[in-house]
């Protein structure tokens, strides 16, 4: 089910209380099983349904409820709340970037979950609004990343480092960003290997990276079309390294929904971005209630 499909569903549960005669706790049930169905076949992880419903619920006390209230609206407020905490992630100001202070920020996903093409948008967009963005390519696993990372600093014009011959990510990423600390770079992004799939010496790879550079920002990138894996997954990656903010890649396709929701609750941070497509503009600062609002149509 995709993305809007999802939103939907939503909005047909919530509109069929308009149809009944009198909106009562039996209706109220059947609405946010509806909902919970529609959630569940997203992707959104189990146990944050069960949360939704139960805070919905909770939220929307019937009885309390005057007649001559709108108890649709009342309940549609209800629901729109509960998926913006659903994607609230904490304190936003753990996120931005210093002004005038060296910034490292450590990249790490799984393989073609994007990273790299989100490192490369990230700089693009910092570099606009004045920074000095540079690039250094920490993963030595896939044959071929240092030369995809070079290719896309080159069109965007941003200076990058990396090596053919070093086979530790940890030194070729403290290299990197002593060179560019030493060149007044204030935006250092460390774009790091992944695997296909969560394993330990992945994890282990990340440890030493951030031991080593000790990053002042972590930003887990997760394709938005993973699914149910999308929770267990996002959880791995933040108990290795202290994940801050989630960017979800490839909105633009057949992504579910769910995966954004589970993210942002398995790692309690923020989603800070959105990847809408392959190319460098395609990226958009992620907003809560805009997301959950476009999702209700
Ligand atoms: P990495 O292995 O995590 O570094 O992933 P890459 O950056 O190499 O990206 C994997 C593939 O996903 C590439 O073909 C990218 O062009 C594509 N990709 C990345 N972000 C997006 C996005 O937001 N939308 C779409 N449609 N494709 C994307």
């Amino acid at each position: 089910m995709v993305l809007a499909e999802l939103g939907q569903r939503i909005s047909s549960a919530l509109v069929s209380l308009n149809a009944a005669p009198v909106v009562d706790e039996a209706v109220l049930d059947a609405c946010l099983k509806e909902i919970a169905t529609a959630l569940l076949q997203a992707d959104v992880n189990v146990r944050l349904v069960a949360n939704l419903r139960n805070n919905v619920k909770k939220r929307v006390n019937m009885e309390a409820l005057a007649s001559g209230l709108n108890k649709q609206k009342v309940i549609e407020k209800a629901v729109f709340d509960e998926l913006c905490s659903m994607l609230d992630g904490g304190d936003p100001k753990k996120t931005e970037l210093r002004k005038g202070k060296t910034n490292i920020v450590m990249f790490v996903g799984l393989q073609g979950a994007g990273k790299t093409t989100t490192c490369t948008k990230y700089a693009y967009l910092w570099k606009k609004k004045g920074y000095k963005p540079c690039m250094v390519c920490a993963d030595t696993f896939r044959a071929g990343a240092f030369d995809q990372l070079k290719q896309n600093a080159t069109k965007a014009q941003i200076p990058f480092y990396g090596s053919y011959t070093e086979t530790d990510p940890a030194i070729i990423a403290q290299q990197g960003v002593e060179r560019f600390k030493k060149e007044g770079r204030d935006l250092i992004i460390v774009d790091t290997s992944g695997r296909h799939k969560q394993e330990e010496a992945l994890f282990e790879e990340m440890r030493q990276v951030a031991a080593a550079v000790n990053p002042n920002h972590v930003i887990f990138v997760m394709d938005g079309s993973i699914g149910q894996a999308a929770f267990d997954q996002a959880k791995a990656f933040h108990e290795s390294v202290d994940v801050g903010q989630v960017i979800i890649t490839k909105l633009d396709g057949h992504a579910k929904g769910g995966g954004a929701l589970s993210a942002v609750a398995a790692t309690r941070s923020p989603i800070t971005f959105i990847g809408t497509g392959e190319h460098m503009h395609e990226f958009e600062p992620f907003e809560t209630q805009k997301f959950v609002g476009r999702l209700l149509g």
